[in-house]
């Protein structure tokens, strides 16, 4: 057997870390089984659809890096198909026409409430429709009244529910659109999914699909509910927490492939192992060992697996995602040093992204300003003189490298009996309008000849129009 999973997104929104993890869970499953993955669009809601919401979740599945084999496909070029299904339970006598009014089911749901029943549609059009002129009926399920229905759920075990506490769910409206719980039976058969992998706030549809798909004499798939995630309070995460959308990850500095580490272990787990490469939570994932409580979100553990991965990683595969940050602070990487050597020197002083464009921007872009403190420590009347000796030196280098500019401050600092320290933070402020760079020759060999003197003399002329 073929595994095929899905992702079924309905487009009312962003694409959410909670959904980014239902679809990579939903992609291990099929890749580590050389299965499909499928893109399912769920746009049945036309009013809370959006194009722009479609839009979010393929640019977010795209910077994952979670490819779908079919798809996307949309449910609502998908309508016909639907009425046929539905016409074809009317046929079969699974499902009625239901004239009851929204006065009726009112009057009915308060009465089942003032008496403590659960409320629920009590059957009436199941049992005798009475056509009513001017009044377009739904269509509902009918659902079986006895026994029960058992999900079989790889993540949950077995989970009864009895017949008698499902109603005749409405499986088309007046205006004969069908609704989600039928669409979804129609797509998971007519698509051959074998295993449904999805939220756990999904788990009480479970029983009425099922029971539509038997209606409809199709196997019925796995499932498999994933526990919620909650946030740092225990509460369901939500945008009280702070970020929840896939793409403001980026936005705010992180790899995908941090992303993606740490959402596996989002209610999975392989012995007390924290790294996964993609290649390794394909082959350890499987879906019978994810948890089958809620985990909660913690942000300080993306963030030191984010500086793992910048750490870890090459410098192209960085200065690949780092362009599109510095685009963000109008910075053209063509406009000074190869970006990947300055990947290299940065990787060990970033924690995200955002934090190596700031602190890279200067490779790029003359400094216009200085940190107030720095400047007021380092580029005092008294630096003049030191910023001007390099100048002099650094001027005749034969050759713009790391080695004999180590060798130029150090002399510098010789001469002038003073430290190291003296003569390399003036520069550094001078380079970078702050007192963090890489190691000060290496960052000056990298910023080149030109930007390194236009640069220090633009400190020197700084610090005379202060006095
Ligand atoms: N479209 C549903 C949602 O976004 C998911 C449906 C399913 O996975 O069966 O919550």
């Amino acid at each position: 057997m073929t595994i095929r999973t899905r992702f079924a997104p309905s487009p009312t929104g962003y694409l959410h870390v909670g959904g980014a993890r239902t679809a990579l869970f939903s992609w291990l499953y099929a890749r580590k089984h050389g299965g499909q993955f499928i893109l399912r669009i769920e746009d049945t809601d036309l009013e809370r659809s959006t194009a722009e919401s479609v839009n979010a979740i393929l640019e977010g599945m795209t910077w994952l890096g979670l490819e779908y084999d079919e798809g996307p496909f949309y449910q609502t070029h998908r309508f016909d198909r639907y009425k046929e299904v539905i016409a074809q339970l009317l046929e079969q006598g699974d499902a009625y026409y239901c004239y009851c009014s929204k006065e009726e089911l009112d009057t009915l749901r308060e009465q089942q409430r003032a008496n403590k029943e659960k409320p629920r549609y009590n059957g009436k059009c199941r049992h005798a429709a009475q056509e009513k002129k001017g009044v377009a009926p739904v269509i509902r399920f009918k659902n079986p009244l006895e026994g029960s229905v058992i999900v079989q759920d790889a993540v949950k075990g077995n989970i009864e529910f009895q017949n008698s506490e499902l109603d005749d769910l409405i499986i088309a409206r007046p205006d004969g659109t069908p609704t989600y719980n039928l669409t979804v039976v129609v797509d998971d058969l007519d698509m051959g999914l074998t295993h449904v992998i999805r939220g756990d706030d999904h788990l009480n549809n479970s029983p009425r699909q099922i029971n539509i798909f038997k209606a409809l004499g199709a196997e019925v798939p796995v499932f498999a509910h994933l526990p919620m995630i909650l946030g740092d309070d225990g509460a369901r995460l939500s945008k009280r927490h702070g970020a929840v959308s896939v793409m403001s990850y980026r936005d705010e500095g992180y790899l995908p492939e941090a992303l993606l580490n740490y959402l596996v272990r989002l209610g999975w787990s392989h012995g007390d192992q924290e790294i996964f490469s993609i290649d390794e939570m394909i082959s350890l994932f499987d879906i019978i060992d994810v948890n089958k409580s809620a985990s909660a979100f913690n942000t300080d553990k993306l963030l030191w697996l984010n500086q793992h991965y910048i750490k870890t990683s090459t410098a192209e595969h960085i200065a690949h995602h780092l362009a599109w940050h510095m685009g963000q602070l109008s910075i053209d990487p063509a406009d000074g040093p190869d970006l990947v050597k300055v990947v290299a020197l940065q990787q060990e002083r970033a924690k995200t992204l955002v934090e190596m464009a700031a602190n890279s921007q200067f490779f790029y872009k003359e400094v216009t300003e200085y940190d107030e403190k720095a400047a007021r420590k380092n580029l005092t009347p008294a630096s003049v003189e030191i910023l001007e000796n390099m100048v002099q030196r650094l001027s005749a280098l034969p050759e713009w490298q790391a080695e004999p500019i180590h060798s130029h401050i150090k002399e510098c600092s010789v001469a002038r009996e003073i430290g190291m320290g003296k003569v390399a933070q003036p520069i550094r402020v001078a380079i970078t309008g702050n007192t963090m760079s890489p190691p000060l020759d290496v960052t000056l060999e990298l910023l080149g000849t030109e930007r390194t003197l236009a640069a220090m003399k633009s400190a020197v002329t700084w610090i005379n129009d202060q006095k």
